[in-house]
């Protein structure tokens, strides 16, 4: 129902009174009443102001909880944009139970980790969790091009040595098949690390090469490649170097880059400032290209810009600041892929991702 701008202060008029009557009085009735509002007045527009005025106040939660398990605010919050958001959520007694808590935040993507992403071997996914993991990705709306799993912390595809580099082909290969056991297209991964034993050359030519043996062995699951911050002897912190690994990739149509917002800027890409934002992206475009382009990973730094260390801040508490994740949301750019947050307070992951919301395009 379209309504004028005079409602639509008035509404947010009348909200702005109820929002100071809760903090006395019955949050439920505030809800309530809001509820009503939102129904009665422009919905998108009126929850659109409403978050960013909540999450200003940085008193939404409540607010958002409650909205989880109310329809007309459940619509609201999953918003009809070409973002999809989510989080890198637990899968915490299975597979299964991932979809459901990314539902429980609001998320429209998510990623997970199919097995323990601290042990080298895991146990084979079993076909009941498999049909559940399918069927809940179903119920609650997910399709594969949205979710984004990643693998093991332990694996080094460019590993100097053979015993290091086979034991890393191997887990990766069956991180992938069990990706295409989910019915899941993209498995996101960080390239390796020469260990100080090997030139970068030979590492990026090590990795390309174990992306090329285990795309040889499955079917339908695209290899995305995650910018690092290049802690280390981490390589695939220059977008030189994530090309230099696609170029000697065989199957140009499976391999991807996922690009992490904190990582890119610690390895000194400036994001802050508008113009160090576009140059960012130009430059992405200009050496990998943005057809490469399968995931972000949404995160702020704790650490300044070029210093090359791997810290998560919450969106906009970091370095990098809101005004860079509010201009992502607007770019189109970034349409139709999964944007995750790996922040490290969980508690507000809601929080963040309807504030998100709200910053995109409707
Ligand atoms: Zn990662
Ligand atoms: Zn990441």
């Amino acid at each position: 129902m379209a309504c004028s701008n005079g409602h639509i202060d008035n509404a947010k008029m009348v909200f702005s009174f109820l929002f100071t009557k809760w903090k006395h009085e019955s949050e439920n009735l505030g809800c309530i009443q809001l509820r009503l509002l939102i129904i009665l007045f422009n919905r998108n527009e009126l929850f659109r102001w409403l978050i960013l005025y909540l999450s200003e106040k940085k008193e939404a939660r409540f607010f958002l909880l409650y909205a989880q398990n109310d329809s007309v605010f459940g619509n609201l919050k999953k918003c009809n944009c070409m973002k999809y958001i989510g989080a890198h959520v637990s899968a915490a007694g299975g597979v299964e139970n991932a979809p459901a808590n990314a539902h429980a935040i609001g998320a429209k993507a998510f990623a997970l980790f199919t097995k323990n992403q601290r042990q080298w071997v895991a146990k084979p996914l079993t076909q009941e969790s498999i049909d559940e993991f399918k069927s809940n990705c179903k119920k609650y709306g997910y399709d594969p091009k949205h979710i984004l799993p990643h693998d093991s912390y332990l694996i080094n595809l460019g590993h100097p040595e053979k015993e290091g580099l086979e034991k890393s082909q191997d887990a990766f290969l069956d991180e992938m098949q069990r990706c295409e056991q989910l019915g899941l297209s993209l498995l996101n991964f960080h390239p390796g690390s020469h260990l100080n034993k090997i030139s970068e050359k030979v590492c990026l030519s090590t990795i390309a090469g174990s992306i090329n043996l285990a795309l040889e062995k499955t079917h339908g699951v695209t290899a995305v490649i995650e910018n690092t911050a290049g802690q280390g002897t981490n390589l695939g912190f220059t977008f030189e170097q994530l090309a230099e690994i696609i170029d000697q990739v065989e199957d140009k149509s499976r391999v991807g880059v996922c690009i992490d917002t904190c990582h890119a800027f610690t390895a000194g890409y400036d994001l802050v400032t508008e113009e160090g934002y576009n140059e960012t992206f130009r430059k992405f475009e200009e050496v990998v290209g943005l057809n490469y382009l399968k995931g972000i990973h949404l995160n702020d730094s704790k650490k300044e810009l070029g210093s090359h260390v791997d810290r998560h801040d919450s969106i906009g508490k970091g370095f990098i600041g809101i005004d860079a994740f509010r201009r992502l949301m607007q770019d189109a750019r970034f349409d139709d892929i999964p944007i995750i947050l790996e922040t490290p307070d969980d508690s507000i992951w809601a929080q963040e991702i309807a504030m998100l919301y709200g910053y995109a395009k409707a």
